[in-house]
């Protein structure tokens, strides 16, 4: 079956130029400049004329119906994917969760179930490693060798939660390393922020900017610096720093790229956009609405200026939306 896009603007890597699109089933077929497109029979036209035809977007951070903090994220993968399409996202790569105690294939098979035959678009998994040990460590072969997952989260925040120690950070590098796939990581230092949040809370300060306010850019910059260590230690494992908010921490991971190694970082549009005092630091309960981690950084840091910056010079290699969305009344 083919599909003939005419009359647009086609975007690429390399530039802009007036052409048609030939789609064969799944696969673009060929492209051919307006006037050389030769007559297709049976194919389905589109007129794209006066429009821009533009490569799908791949979304490779997302959380489609994460159970969180007693509730779960808004987006099925129905809803979420639905959205996509419309935005023009074609693939969406979201993760799948091991916690701690938890077999890894079995929280693969749990995020295949709400996926499966709900998807309007293309879509894959990352495994997250809540609970590093032995089993779950001979499980990453596995789902490496046979299931199409070859890059696992790990977390240096939440402790108690999906946190890991630098000892587990390690031994699951030198896994990746072994058998050839990538650790992603959350890089905030989760021990020393604990403190932060308990000791702003025994002050009383409850406000939604605290949560930006405990989660200082030092120690994101410090998590970040200790994973490209350790992956150096593993044996320059490729390691791909997830939702990378802070100047410090783009710094570590522009010097770190400087000397080939493989490391690689994405931000997210929040981190380009938005800031802790306008958005998060809203009056009254209106900064609920702006929680993240890593949090929203100050407008009088040039934490905004670095991260764009980051993305023409290629030290931030992607840009992704962690989206996981939560209604306000919950
Ligand atoms: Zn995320």
């Amino acid at each position: 079956m083919y599909l003939l896009i005419k009359g647009g603007t086609v975007v690429t890597a390399t530039g802009a130029f007036p052409a048609d699109v030939l789609v064969e089933g799944e696969k673009i077929a060929g492209l051919f400049s307006p006037d050389s497109t030769p007559p297709v029979e049976g194919a389905q036209v589109v007129d794209a004329s006066g429009k821009y035809v533009i490569p799908g977007a791949v979304d490779v951070h997302t959380h489609m119906q994460l159970p969180f903090g007693g509730t779960s994220a808004s987006d099925t993968f129905e809803t979420g994917t639905r959205a996509a399409a419309f935005g023009g996202t074609t693939t969406i790569i979201d993760f799948a969760v091991q916690r701690a105690g938890e077999r890894v294939p079995d929280g693969l098979a749990a995020w295949h179930a709400k996926a499966d035959g709900n998807c309007h678009i293309d879509y894959g998994f990352h495994m997250i490693i809540g609970g590093v040990d032995d089993e779950s460590l001979k499980a990453m072969d596995s789902l490496v060798d046979s299931e199409g997952v070859t890059s696992f989260k790990l977390f240096m925040a939440y402790p108690g939660v999906f946190y890991s120690d630098d000892g587990q950070i390690l031994r699951a590098m030198q896994k990746a390393r072994d058998n050839g796939s990538m650790i992603m990581m959350h890089a905030e230092n989760g021990i020393a922020i604990d403190v932060l949040i308990g000791q702003a809370l025994t002050r009383g300060e409850t406000d939604p900017i605290n949560h930006g306010l405990t989660r200082p850019a030092e120690l994101e910059a410090e998590a970040t610096r200790r994973a490209i260590s350790l992956a150096q230690v593993a044996g320059d494992t490729p390691l791909y720093i997830v939702h990378l908010s802070a100047s410090q921490a783009l710094e570590a991971v522009a010097a770190a790229r400087d000397t080939g190694r493989n490391v690689f970082a994405e931000t997210c549009p929040q981190y380009l956009y938005l800031t802790l005092e306008d958005q998060l630091g809203a009056p009254g309960f209106e900064g609920a609405k702006w929680v993240c981690s890593t949090p929203l950084r100050s407008k009088h840091e040039p934490h905004q200026r670095d991260l764009w910056r980051g993305l023409r010079t290629n030290d931030l290699a992607v840009v992704s939306t962690d989206h996981c969305p939560f209604c306000f009344k919950e």
